[in-house]
């Protein structure tokens, strides 16, 4: 039997682990992906760590999957062999339940599955997963280039895009990370009046390299009061995990203005009620998308050249790129490539 390269998790908070297996074969419904790049997510601590509940071992993480269909289960319309494709963290669903059956994949009640959570993900030469997850990759997009958007590029492209916001609308992205970077771009390219907001002033630079007209400095100024000054802003994108930082920007939104936390924030948000209802300000989360949020993601990065900014790792080092990213020291999304 051919073999295939895993960097899997054995249990909760141990370390990887590097093993050949056997290469998967589809089941009904399922394509195998040949992958050729997997984008590390901080989302990969549910695997790592162990924070999902019920989730079982060994597992191998990855949900930022970009690949080749190299072989189709019984039943697949729609896929040939061949095709470039990726899988994002929307990696399956019942087909049944209330969310499903209004077309709300990504909100399935019953048994989203997630890969590298509920199956075996991209930290891996193959893969199998169902052929509604998949989305196709443009040919002027490069494996690199399409893993990191399947997460982190869904994820800031479809809420802005969903926002409510037009054309020359003030939108600010709060914290330039691995969301964020692609957040502003997003924004610029969508044509908003954009604002990036981070801690210090040495990301101006960068900030506005990737499209922000205007830079607030949150250590230096009070950032709703500049939002203000800019009109109040329509929509924030928080990207950052930090419940204060998302708090202090609340008061910069103009009138409908909207907060998508994007974030998981340990701490509680501090909210003012007033000024929600006075000025219909809301604040909401937003999880990423299905598999056609995705695919229109990696056609609009085509399409307008949006890109991740990446650090690249082969497979076997998976254990440095994980651990690499969780220091917060990537700049700004780590890849894993695979040598087939
Ligand atoms: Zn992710
Ligand atoms: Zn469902």
């Amino acid at each position: 039997m051919a073999k295939m390269r895993v960097a899997r998790v054995i249990a909760a908070k141990q370390s990887f682990e590097l093993v050949e297996r056997e290469i998967p074969q589809p089941a009904a419904g399922q394509v195998r992906i040949k992958i050729e790049a997997c984008g590390v997510c901080h989302s990969d601590a549910m695997t790592k760590e162990g924070l999902w509940p019920g989730i079982e071992y060994p597992r191998a993480p990855g949900h930022e999957i970009a690949g080749v269909i190299d072989a189709l289960g019984n039943g697949v319309g729609g896929w040939t062999t061949g095709q470039r494709v990726g899988v994002g963290w929307h990696g399956g669903h019942c087909g049944y339940c209330d969310s499903c059956r209004r077309g709300d994949f990504v909100t399935c009640q019953i048994a989203l599955q997630i890969p590298g959570i509920g199956y075996d993900g991209g930290y891996a030469e193959y893969m199998i997963a169902p052929a509604g997850t998949l989305a196709r990759i443009p040919d002027d997009l490069s494996a690199i280039d399409a893993a990191p958007l399947m997460c982190a590029g869904v994820t800031t492209f479809n809420p802005l895009r969903n926002s409510g916001a037009r054309p020359g609308d003030l939108v600010a992205v709060l914290g330039i990370g691995g969301l964020g970077h692609l957040g502003i771009q997003f924004a610029a390219k969508m044509g908003f009046k954009t604002v990036a907001i981070a801690r210090g002033g040495d990301k101006e630079p960068l900030a506005r390299k990737l499209g922000a007209n205007s830079y607030i400095d949150s250590k230096a100024q009070d950032p709703a009061k500049e939002l203000l000054k800019l009109g109040g802003a329509k929509v924030v994108l928080a990207t950052v995990t930090n419940g204060d930082a998302m708090s202090a920007v609340l008061g910069g939104l103009g009138v409908n203005g909207k907060l998508i936390v994007l974030g998981a924030a340990a701490e509680p948000l501090q909210v003012q009620g007033i000024p929600l209802l006075m000025g219909r300000r809301s604040i909401l989360g937003w999880p990423s998308g299905s598999s056609i949020d995705s695919q229109d993601t990696l056609a609009f990065s085509a399409q307008t050249g949006v890109r991740s900014m990446n650090e690249i790792f082969p497979l076997e080092r998976a254990a440095e790129a994980y651990d690499h990213m969780m220091s917060g020291k990537a700049r700004f999304r780590a890849v894993l490539t695979m040598a087939h």
